[in-house]
């Protein structure tokens, strides 16, 4: 099998609330990247990066599609189904950039499953789960309208609610402290800063918050309070929260190096940080094998990533996926047909071949083509 033509395009995903914000961050819609590979066999894979705007990770949308016209048309001719071959071609033409390389991997992935008419989640190791628990986002505007989402999610199925802080310190201990007095007991309020906190603004809010999974019988977990990998171990050395790291795990050496530190009890996992399913399915297993259970998802993006998303989290054991996200949630624009089913607070994909998303191409605006 020969990859013949490599299509690009992009998606405006307009938030369904009106607008997401975290940090000091604050977006109406996310530009998202397609691709379409197409074979002489007939056969065709979509994958999808969306970098979350251009500041939260070294990553940018206009930048995914500048790298993959870099790297697009020498792949022209290569079987996409040999994936670590693919993946040594990528990084042989482009040193680091993962998050160029991660649409083109998933597409791949895509084509394998079609080609062996087998789900994605059967290549990276098989269905360990029939269902992958999801979590809400909370997004961060003002204390009591935060907390007054809680009912409204709940009643959709949520538990699990990823309540976005990293502000002012003391407004932030405020939000949790709210979203807290109206959580159920065994709900889990995931307080995720995404960088935003200094050091000892993050060490504040900690202390204002210990004594919170007492008071409401609820699971309480502090999510990469600071910038640098440094601040955020100092931070998880004065807590005795369940601690996150998201943001700064961003290569296997980074994970390693954050475990042998005991840096962390959870990892985020976010498929185009890694530079897509390939990347990413290294360090699920190593993670398993560490004992280390993961939040399983992408940076953002619509039905594609999120089939993605559902794949590796239906072959990751359950009790390693604490949660992943379904983002195509929320967004009010549909770019594939088939996008796994999300019900009373869970996701799960259909046992079709591949990722089991169709592109629906007049959703789209092509971008370049290369044959
Ligand atoms: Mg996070």
């Amino acid at each position: 099998m020969k990859i013949i033509r490599i299509s690009v395009f992009r998606a405006d995903l307009p938030m369904k609330e009106g607008f997401y914000s975290w940090s000091t961050q604050s977006h109406t819609a996310f530009d998202s990247t397609v691709v379409i590979i197409e074979t002489d066999e007939g056969i065709c894979g979509a994958g999808e990066c969306c970098p979350l705007g251009p500041t939260y990770l070294p990553a940018y949308a206009e930048g995914v599609r500048t790298g993959i016209a870099k790297v697009a048309p020498a792949l022209i001719g290569l079987d996409p189904t040999q994936l670590d071959c693919v993946n040594h071609t990528l990084d042989a033409l482009l040193k680091g950039h993962p998050y160029v390389k991660s649409a083109i991997d998933m597409a791949c992935w895509d084509i394998l499953g079609k080609k062996t008419d087998l789900p994605v989640y059967t290549l990276l190791g098989g269905k360990q789960q029939d269902k992958v628990k999801l979590y809400k986002v909370v997004t961060r505007t003002d204390p009591d309208a935060m907390a007054a989402r809680i009912p409204e999610y709940r009643a959709q199925g949520y538990r699990n609610f990823q309540v976005k802080v990293g502000e002012n310190p003391l407004t932030d201990i405020s939000r949790i402290r709210k979203i807290a007095a109206c959580m159920e007991p065994g709900e889990v309020l995931n307080a995720d800063a995404n960088t935003g906190w200094k050091q000892h603004q993050a060490l504040v809010v900690a202390d204002a918050i210990k004594d919170l999974p007492r008071e409401h019988e609820l699971l309480l977990y502090f999510e990469q309070p600071c910038l640098t990998y440094e601040e955020c171990l100092t931070v998880r050395r004065h807590t005795d929260l369940p601690f996150v790291l998201d943001e700064c795990m961003d290569s296997l050496a980074a994970l390693l190096r954050a475990h042998h530190d005991n840096a962390m009890d959870l990892i985020n996992l976010k498929i185009n940080r890694m530079g897509g399913l390939t990347r990413a399915r290294q360090i699920r297993d190593l993670c398993v094998s560490l004992g280390l259970p993961m939040n399983v998802e992408d940076s953002w993006g619509g039905e594609i990533a999120t089939a993605a998303i559902a794949h590796l989290a239906h072959s990751t054991p359950t009790e390693f996926q604490f949660q992943s996200s379904a983002f195509h949630e929320y967004s009010t624009v549909c770019i594939a047909d088939g996008a796994p089913s999300v019900k009373n607070g869970y996701m799960s994909v259909a046992d079709t071949a591949g990722l089991g998303v169709t592109p629906i191409i007049e959703s789209l605006t092509s971008v370049s083509e290369f044959n």
